[in-house]
């Protein structure tokens, strides 16, 4: 192994993978206080590592409803993020989850949505965006409900995904 892909594997090995019970749970509400803003830049730095676009507190064991994710490569943090409005029309794509490794999952979501949450002072935070914001924001919120891409697979899509993930090797195993 290179020291490049043993970096990789430490950081992937910090990120529940799929199937891990804690990716199904329902996160809690939080308070924004010093111990939380450690544990956003814990999720910070994981996310950089692991070349991700967006990742949830449950993704690292922390049942706390906290997300970060980057937009047009700047960092955002929204605590105890809720949907407050999508739009009926939607889009189909692939995604990909920090939690899947090297899996896509053809997912529909709203293309435009606003969430509200708060930001790292405790200031409430509006967001209205469309397109792959709106698409990241869904797929971050959905991680805090228990939900993954798996569960807004098509049925033929999620029997396909089983089958392939019992091949699949996970980081981190042997
Ligand atoms: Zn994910």
């Amino acid at each position: 192994m290179s020291a490049d892909e043993k970096t990789r594997a430490a950081v992937f090995g910090q990120i529940r993978q799929f199937g891990d019970p804690v990716l199904k749970e329902e996160s809690r509400p939080v308070e924004v206080d010093d111990e939380l803003r450690k544990l956003v830049d814990r999720m910070i730095k994981i996310m950089y590592a692991a070349d991700g676009v967006g990742l949830a507190a449950p993704q690292i064991g922390v049942l706390r409803r906290i997300i970060v994710f980057r937009f047009d490569n700047e960092v955002n943090v929204l605590i105890n993020p809720k949907i407050t409005w999508k739009s009926e029309d939607t889009a189909t794509e692939a995604e990909g989850c920090l939690s899947l490794a090297s899996l896509a999952v053809d997912v529909e979501r709203s293309n435009r949505i606003r969430a509200e949450g708060e930001d790292l002072e405790g200031n409430h935070k509006i967001y209205e965006v469309e397109g792959l914001k709106a698409r990241i924001l869904q797929h971050e919120i959905d991680h805090l409900e228990g939900l993954m891409i798996v569960n807004r697979a098509s049925r033929e899509q999620r029997k396909d995904l089983m089958a392939r993930l019992r091949n699949v090797r996970l980081p981190g195993e042997d």
